[in-house]
Protein backbone atom coordinates (compact mmCIF):
# COMPACT_ATOMS: atom_id res chain seq x y z
CA UNK A 1 0.00 0.00 0.00
CA UNK A 2 1.03 3.41 -1.02
CA UNK A 3 2.60 5.64 2.16
CA UNK A 4 1.23 8.01 4.31
CA UNK A 5 1.11 11.43 2.83
CA UNK A 6 1.51 14.38 4.97
CA UNK A 7 0.62 16.91 2.48
CA UNK A 8 -3.01 15.48 1.89
CA UNK A 9 -5.85 17.91 2.44
CA UNK A 10 -6.97 16.44 5.69
CA UNK A 11 -3.53 16.94 7.38
CA UNK A 12 -3.34 20.46 6.14
CA UNK A 13 -6.40 21.00 7.29
CA UNK A 14 -5.59 19.50 10.86
CA UNK A 15 -1.94 21.40 10.56
CA UNK A 16 -4.29 24.52 10.19
CA UNK A 17 -2.30 25.15 7.21
CA UNK A 18 -6.08 25.16 5.11
CA UNK A 19 -9.43 26.55 6.95
CA UNK A 20 -12.37 24.23 7.71
CA UNK A 21 -15.78 24.73 9.17
CA UNK A 22 -14.85 22.53 12.37
CA UNK A 23 -17.78 20.83 14.37
CA UNK A 24 -15.69 18.77 16.80
CA UNK A 25 -11.86 18.38 18.39
CA UNK A 26 -10.72 16.22 21.61
CA UNK A 27 -7.16 15.22 21.94
CA UNK A 28 -8.16 11.85 19.24
CA UNK A 29 -9.71 13.44 16.77
CA UNK A 30 -11.08 16.42 14.41
CA UNK A 31 -14.24 16.98 13.15
CA UNK A 32 -15.54 19.39 10.14
CA UNK A 33 -17.70 19.77 7.73
CA UNK A 34 -17.58 18.46 3.80
CA UNK A 35 -17.20 21.36 1.52
CA UNK A 36 -18.88 19.58 -1.12
CA UNK A 37 -21.88 17.91 1.13
CA UNK A 38 -24.47 15.09 0.23
CA UNK A 39 -26.36 16.20 2.44
CA UNK A 40 -26.88 19.39 4.65
CA UNK A 41 -24.69 18.68 7.82
CA UNK A 42 -22.23 15.87 5.94
CA UNK A 43 -19.56 16.12 8.48
CA UNK A 44 -16.11 14.12 8.20
CA UNK A 45 -14.02 13.08 11.20
CA UNK A 46 -10.79 12.41 11.25
CA UNK A 47 -8.42 11.18 13.44
CA UNK A 48 -5.28 13.20 14.47
CA UNK A 49 -2.92 10.12 13.77
CA UNK A 50 -1.78 9.94 10.54
CA UNK A 51 -3.02 7.03 8.54
CA UNK A 52 -3.95 6.85 5.38
CA UNK A 53 -7.31 4.64 5.83
CA UNK A 54 -8.39 1.34 7.72
CA UNK A 55 -5.66 -0.32 6.37
CA UNK A 56 -2.94 1.06 8.32
CA UNK A 57 -4.20 2.53 11.17
CA UNK A 58 -3.84 1.56 14.44
CA UNK A 59 -7.12 0.01 15.93
CA UNK A 60 -7.17 2.61 18.81
CA UNK A 61 -7.36 5.25 16.74
CA UNK A 62 -10.25 3.62 14.71
CA UNK A 63 -12.15 3.43 17.64
CA UNK A 64 -11.43 7.18 18.50
CA UNK A 65 -12.74 8.05 15.05
CA UNK A 66 -16.16 5.88 15.64
CA UNK A 67 -16.55 7.47 18.90
CA UNK A 68 -16.20 10.44 17.19
CA UNK A 69 -18.63 9.34 14.57
CA UNK A 70 -20.88 8.90 17.16
CA UNK A 71 -20.99 11.73 18.99
CA UNK A 72 -21.25 13.63 15.48
CA UNK A 73 -24.48 11.18 14.63
CA UNK A 74 -26.27 11.79 17.93
CA UNK A 75 -26.20 15.47 16.98
CA UNK A 76 -26.44 15.73 13.61
CA UNK A 77 -30.10 14.12 14.61
CA UNK A 78 -31.08 17.19 16.56
CA UNK A 79 -29.10 19.66 14.71
CA UNK A 80 -30.89 18.85 10.99
CA UNK A 81 -34.08 17.35 12.51
CA UNK A 82 -32.82 14.00 10.50
CA UNK A 83 -34.66 10.75 10.53
CA UNK A 84 -31.80 8.52 10.05
CA UNK A 85 -27.66 8.91 9.70
CA UNK A 86 -25.77 7.13 7.06
CA UNK A 87 -22.12 6.51 7.54
CA UNK A 88 -19.50 5.49 4.98
CA UNK A 89 -15.43 5.30 5.05
CA UNK A 90 -14.26 4.61 2.11
CA UNK A 91 -10.37 3.19 1.21
CA UNK A 92 -8.06 3.06 -1.32
CA UNK A 93 -8.97 3.93 -4.62
CA UNK A 94 -10.56 0.61 -5.51
CA UNK A 95 -12.84 1.69 -2.38
CA UNK A 96 -14.07 4.96 -3.30
CA UNK A 97 -11.07 7.02 -1.58
CA UNK A 98 -10.04 10.43 -2.50
CA UNK A 99 -8.44 12.05 -0.03
CA UNK A 100 -5.62 9.94 1.70
CA UNK A 101 -6.43 10.56 5.42
CA UNK A 102 -8.85 8.28 7.15
CA UNK A 103 -12.24 10.17 7.66
CA UNK A 104 -15.71 8.51 8.52
CA UNK A 105 -18.62 10.64 6.53
CA UNK A 106 -21.49 11.26 8.89
CA UNK A 107 -24.58 12.45 7.06
CA UNK A 108 -28.12 12.91 8.61
CA UNK A 109 -30.34 11.95 6.79
CA UNK A 110 -34.60 12.69 6.09
CA UNK A 111 -37.25 10.10 4.35
CA UNK A 112 -36.99 10.21 0.77
CA UNK A 113 -34.52 12.65 0.61
CA UNK A 114 -31.49 10.95 -2.07
CA UNK A 115 -27.72 12.06 -1.45
CA UNK A 116 -26.31 14.14 -4.12
CA UNK A 117 -23.28 12.31 -5.83
CA UNK A 118 -20.18 12.91 -4.42
CA UNK A 119 -18.24 16.29 -5.32
CA UNK A 120 -21.39 17.27 -6.81
CA UNK A 121 -20.99 21.11 -5.85
CA UNK A 122 -19.11 23.03 -3.52
CA UNK A 123 -21.83 24.53 -0.74
CA UNK A 124 -21.77 28.35 0.32
CA UNK A 125 -19.90 29.12 2.83
CA UNK A 126 -22.25 30.92 4.94
CA UNK A 127 -24.71 27.89 4.85
CA UNK A 128 -21.38 25.74 5.75
CA UNK A 129 -20.70 28.31 8.63
CA UNK A 130 -24.66 28.00 9.93
CA UNK A 131 -24.34 24.19 9.83
CA UNK A 132 -21.08 24.44 11.64
CA UNK A 133 -22.71 26.70 14.58
CA UNK A 134 -26.08 24.17 14.73
CA UNK A 135 -24.02 20.87 14.84
CA UNK A 136 -21.96 22.82 17.60
CA UNK A 137 -25.05 23.81 19.69
CA UNK A 138 -26.38 20.77 19.69
CA UNK A 139 -23.22 18.94 21.01
CA UNK A 140 -23.28 21.58 23.51
CA UNK A 141 -26.52 20.69 24.33
CA UNK A 142 -25.77 16.95 24.50
P1 LIG B 1 -13.60 10.06 0.16
O1 LIG B 1 -14.16 9.60 -1.15
O2 LIG B 1 -12.10 10.12 0.17
O3 LIG B 1 -14.17 9.27 1.30
O4 LIG B 1 -14.18 11.52 0.34
C1 LIG B 1 -13.44 12.69 0.43
C2 LIG B 1 -14.40 13.79 0.81
O5 LIG B 1 -13.65 14.97 1.05
C3 LIG B 1 -15.44 14.14 -0.26
O6 LIG B 1 -16.74 13.99 0.30
C4 LIG B 1 -15.14 15.59 -0.62
O7 LIG B 1 -16.30 16.34 -0.86
C5 LIG B 1 -14.39 16.08 0.61
N1 LIG B 1 -13.41 17.13 0.36
C6 LIG B 1 -12.52 17.22 -0.68
N2 LIG B 1 -11.74 18.30 -0.53
C7 LIG B 1 -12.12 18.91 0.63
C8 LIG B 1 -11.66 20.07 1.31
O8 LIG B 1 -10.73 20.78 0.90
N3 LIG B 1 -12.29 20.38 2.49
C9 LIG B 1 -13.32 19.61 2.98
N4 LIG B 1 -13.86 20.00 4.14
N5 LIG B 1 -13.77 18.52 2.35
C10 LIG B 1 -13.19 18.17 1.19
Amino acid sequence: MTAYDTNNIFAKILRGELPSYKVYEDEHVFAFLDIMPRVPGHTLVIPKAAARNILDIRPDDFAHVARGAHKIAAAAMKAFEADGITVQQFNEPAGGQVVFHLHMHVMPRRDGVAMLPPASRKEDTNVLEQHAAKLMAALKAG
